[in-house]
């Protein structure tokens, strides 16, 4: 079927956006006006939105324990007449499943002991004892409600602009299914490249990681891009970015996952700012190298590169935020990471030649 336009509210940040939508066995496909898919909307989710006023059929997504209305509005009478057929399109709301159920009165119990908790210790570290604690699902539904608001940060109206040269593309993802391998993550990695000339790359909460052109362009080789991959792989690893959340977004954020009302977008907005512009602690960033060196010694690379991006990750646009700016460089911290990796043996290049060159070019897109 082909795309035909429609105007979506993603039912986190208040702004219309002009999309393409196309219909597929699975469910709509909603891409940006530039082509780039936003999300997928399966049909068992998809809701009529009654008393629109416009012409032709406007619907939300119910998605379970969200309280997000996103907003569909399709005026192309066919395809709207083809997703009427396709999704069952009733108002009821679903009841929670008894799974969700419990996750509320589970985390109903952690509120309650992080209120009593902050009264002892304080938010931050409370944001270390309730981390390990928030299911993979939870920090994966708040990973996706970050993702928007560091994309709009980034990119203005338009958006993010992500790297998709194929074969880019393919050097990357296959560097990362080395190391997730290796990782033994709570949540699947979605990494991607970002057209900015940042030397930056960050981890969000859920999987979510960012690599900025800008980094790459400055490496001198596969390894250092991969050392980095490698850190903020561990960032995700030990919920770093979902500590960091918890802490910036204090006990609003806790109270809103209890509502399963990660929309109330203040929270999220100041959890993902904070993010990107504040450091981790010097622990967890001694935790994050530590498992950088291990994933590039089990998963193909030379720690050395880790240790070496600090000598070179310097500049960058004036004013931008770079790695460096998170990650201060030390003598410590390159010494921690060689004694790592001392007499364990490189077992595989990070990128063979034909790949390091393609994700080089991973921004270069022709038409
Ligand atoms: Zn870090």
């Amino acid at each position: 079927m082909p795309s035909v336009r429609a105007t979506y509210y993603d039912g986190i940040v208040s702004r219309r956006r002009d999309v393409e939508i196309s219909l597929h066995p699975q469910g709509v496909a909603i891409f940006s006006r530039e082509g780039v898919l936003l999300t997928t909307w399966p049909y068992a989710d998809i809701r009529r939105i009654e008393g629109f006023r416009g012409t032709g059929l406007a619907v939300t997504r119910l998605e379970p324990g969200s309280t997000a209305e996103p907003r569909l509005e399709i005026e192309d009478a066919a395809v709207a007449a083809e997703l009427s057929a396709r999704a069952p399109l009733t108002l009821t709301g679903a009841a929670g499943s008894r799974k969700e159920r419990r996750a509320v009165v589970v985390w109903a119990l952690a509120s309650v002991v992080s209120l009593l908790g902050l009264a002892y210790w304080g938010l931050p570290a409370i944001a270390g004892r309730i981390a390990p604690l928030v299911p993979a699902s939870v920090e994966a539904r708040l990973g996706a409600a970050m993702d928007p608001q560091i994309r709009a940060e980034f990119g203005g109206p338009a958006g993010m602009k992500i790297c998709t040269a194929p074969a880019g593309v393919a050097a990357l993802a296959e560097l990362v299914a080395r190391y997730e391998k290796h990782a033994d993550l709570h949540v699947p990695l979605k990494v991607v490249v970002v057209d900015n000339p940042m030397v930056n790359a960050f981890a969000l909460p859920g999987g979510y990681i960012y690599v900025m052109r800008g980094l790459i362009q400055k490496a001198r080789g596969p390894d250092e891009v991969a050392g980095v991959l490698g850190h903020e792989i561990g960032h995700v690893k030990f919920r770093h970015g979902l500590q960091s959340a918890i802490q910036s977004g204090g006990l609003g954020f806790l109270l809103g996952t209890v509502f399963g009302d990660f929309a109330g977008g203040t929270a999220i907005l100041l959890a993902s700012r904070t993010l990107l512009s504040s450091a981790f602690s010097r622990d967890a960033e001694r935790q994050a190298d530590a498992f950088g060196v291990d994933l590039m010694l089990k998963g193909g690379g030379n720690p050395e590169g880790l240790a070496g991006f600090f000598g070179t990750a310097g500049g960058g646009p004036p004013g931008a935020l770079n790695w460096l700016t998170s990650h201060p460089a030390s003598a410590e911290r390159e010494a921690a990471i060689r004694r790592l990796a001392q007499n364990r043996p490189v077992l595989a290049p990070a990128l063979s030649p034909d790949q390091w060159q393609a994700l080089r070019a991973i921004c270069q897109t022709t038409g």
